[in-house]
């Protein structure tokens, strides 16, 4: 065992929030309230406004792992454990398998408000691994996807959750695609997608602009299974239904249900948002739902 080391001890327990209940792990003042603790351990984090704490203390082997996780995955170094914890049990969890090939790699950026990012495993004689969004650059992380094959391929979905691009690049000579109305050609993007053409990717990869949210925005469906959303679309646990964010709608709300729309034409079964708690579920529910959050955006206009 050894104590919390490194980005865990930047919380300080003086700046504890009173909302945490008493106990080990805490949440400190300088949370950002992107809710990747709650949508990580939820039975441990909650938000309880504009910012998370600690509503239940682990109580097994698996909270306290998932608190781990969490105490990793924040971007502000924000949560703290005054009792001593093998720090690996949250690093090494990481990327964590979601389904098949496919993982989140946990590590969340301020840069990008805490946005999720996804690894993509590959063998080279498929393209290799891709990178969709990107993480915190943090060794521990780094190292363990370059023990998985590197990052052949980074899929950016829009311009704010970028983040460590160029660093991933640099160190793996990794190719990154980007819409050109994001920013691509001044961020030295290697492949620039322009228009609103569905883009073949190869490799069973689609990139499918999505204006909306920015004006640049792009998801990317793999497999005709998982669809990785951006800030473009989430799923509700409160209506128990897809959803989009309104208030963030900053290039046009207009343009975002017209791109959410579009998204009716295509079969998935995952959706793995930046922002937000992924969901999976059949071909035909995911549709439902779709159709539900089409309609529902109609009425937020
Ligand atoms: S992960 Fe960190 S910044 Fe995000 S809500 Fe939790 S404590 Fe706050």
């Amino acid at each position: 065992m050894s104590p919390m080391s490194n980005r865990s001890n930047r919380s300080n327990t003086s700046y504890r929030l009173p909302e945490n209940v008493a106990g080990d792990f805490f949440v400190d003042s300088t949370c950002i309230d992107c809710d990747t603790c709650s949508q990580l351990a939820p039975t441990v984090f909650r938000d309880h406004g504009d910012q998370c704490s600690v509503h239940h203390q682990p109580a097994n082997p698996d909270e306290t792992r998932l608190a781990l996780m969490a105490l990793v995955a924040c971007p502000t170094g924000s949560i703290g454990a005054n009792e001593k914890h093998d720090a690996h049990i949250g690093i090494d969890a990481f990327p964590m398998p979601i389904s098949e090939n496919v993982y989140f790699c946990g590590f969340t950026s301020e840069a990008s408000f805490g946005g999720w990012s996804y690894l993509i495993r590959r063998p080279a004689s498929e393209g290799g691994n891709v990178l969709i969004d990107s993480p915190r650059f943090a060794t521990q992380l780094v190292k363990r996807i370059e023990a998985m094959g590197g990052v052949q391929k980074m899929l950016l979905t829009h311009k704010d959750d970028i983040a460590a691009h160029e660093q991933f690049h640099k160190r793996f000579g990794t190719l990154r695609t980007m819409h050109k109305n994001d920013g691509a050609v001044r961020l030295g993007i290697e492949q620039v997608v322009e228009g609103e053409e569905l883009i073949d990717l190869g490799g069973d990869l689609m990139a499918i602009p999505t204006p909306g949210h920015t004006r640049g925005h792009l998801v990317f469906l793999y497999r005709n299974k998982f669809l990785f959303t951006g800030d473009h679309l989430a799923w509700s646990p409160t209506r128990q239904s897809l959803t989009a964010f309104r208030s963030v709608a900053w290039y046009s709300w207009t343009e975002q249900i017209r791109s959410m729309e579009k998204l009716l034409a295509y079969d998935f079964e995952w959706v793995l948002p930046g922002h937000g708690d992924m969901h999976e579920d059949s071909i035909g529910g995911m549709r439902l739902h779709l159709e539900r959050c089409v309609a529902w955006m109609k009425t937020r206009n």
